[in-house]
């Protein structure tokens, strides 16, 4: 079954460990006795509460999340907390900053406009976002409630290779498609969020870690289910949450955890990255036209400077057993989502590709 699978490096959803869905497909219709599958149980039941308890507790454990921080288990996806977070935190002065460094930032930067007065911090667009701004670029203001960026920008393949400093003000960062492959100080931010369909489960669940006390500030007509203090107050169960997918994370996180955690994964996706950018660089035909120093280690950016030879790349690359590889259409050319799941066997062989295509053509 494993075997007939293709290499798979869409940007997401994305894959998952083979391990971990065979482990899902053995438990699919009886989950260890219970005499149901995980997908027919009550969120109230004593076998759900302890896969709910058990992940939430593997999440801490892995992310090193400090007391004092909730781990929440929501739906809406990333672009939900793209309005949950302005209108939970903007409360305290009513402004905030954001460093635009790509589409999903650009998006949450506009929908946050609608809650109060929001201020650029930075932007990369004048380079196409092909680079992430140094500290001493970022405009702050002292007054914020808060300071917003993304921490991998999954279009443009940048990633930021710092914490900001904000002095007091508390970060909020969008990790959607960086979280779990390397180890972060959640004591230096106020909310991190991200949708599981990149590197933790499947689509439908987003993971929020906030600092308790920033909760409880929300605009007054922030909606129940929007509100992050209910969830906190509820353990995430004001309403039936995405059960599926919490279980399908657990499962995640101990394949993580059988890999070395979070330190482990680390350098496994950072030789895997760095393995396509050497073949990028060496290359003829191949361009990556992202700033070394910013490169994502999640989406590998790279393109031949002729549509058609990309055009005819994807083609061959999909005959070879590779799929995805097509650029985003806001940028062109290819990308490679190499999360965690993908294995290095498949950045090897995608690799030896690029080599030959680089020969023939
Ligand atoms: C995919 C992605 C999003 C959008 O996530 P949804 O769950 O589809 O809303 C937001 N931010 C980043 C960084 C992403 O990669």
């Amino acid at each position: 079954m494993g075997n007939q699978r293709v290499y798979n490096f869409s940007a997401g959803p994305s894959m998952l460990p083979l391990e971990v869905l065979e482990r899902a497909g053995a438990e699919i219709t009886n989950y260890q006795g219970s005499g149901m599958s995980v997908m027919e149980m009550s969120h109230r039941s004593k076998v759900f509460q302890k896969i709910f308890d058990d992940t939430q507790a593997k999440l801490r454990a892995l992310l090193n999340v400090p007391e004092g921080y909730k781990v929440l288990f929501l739906q809406g996806g990333a672009s939900l907390q793209f309005a949950m977070a302005p209108m939970n935190l903007i409360g305290r002065t009513g402004k905030a900053d954001y460093a635009v460094t790509g589409n999903f930032s650009n998006l949450a930067y506009k929908e946050a406009q609608k809650y109060g007065q929001i201020s650029l911090a930075a932007s990369s667009a004048d380079k196409n976002h092909t680079y992430i701004p140094a500290q001493d670029q970022l405009k702050l203001d002292p007054e914020a409630s808060y300071f917003y960026y993304c921490a991998n920008n999954t279009i443009y393949g940048t990633e930021w290779q710092y914490i900001p400093e904000t002095g007091d003000v508390p970060i909020v960062c969008d990790m959607s498609s960086d979280i779990l492959s390397r180890p972060v100080d959640v004591s230096k931010y106020g909310v991190i969020f991200a949708g599981a369909q990149k590197n933790m489960a499947p689509a439908g669940l987003t993971v929020v870690i906030i600092k308790e006390s920033l909760a409880g500030h929300e605009l007054p007509y922030t909606p129940v289910m929007m509100n992050y203090k209910t969830m906190i107050d509820k353990d995430s169960m004001y309403n039936t949450p995405p059960c599926w997918c919490i279980y399908m994370l657990g499962l995640v996180l101990d394949w993580l955890e059988s890999k070395g955690g979070v330190e482990g994964m680390q350098a496994i996706k950072h030789a895997k990255a760095q393995m396509l950018y050497d073949v990028i660089d060496s290359s003829r035909l191949f361009t990556c036209a992202v700033d070394p120093a910013a490169r994502s280690d999640m989406n590998v950016v790279f393109r031949t400077g002729s549509d058609a030879l990309d055009a005819k790349f994807v083609k061959e690359s999909v005959e070879a057993g590779f799929t995805n590889l097509k650029g985003h259409r806001s940028v062109g050319g290819m990308r490679a989502s190499i999360y965690n799941a993908m294995p290095t066997e498949g950045v090897e062989k995608l690799c030896d590709f690029i080599k030959a295509f680089d020969k023939n053509n």
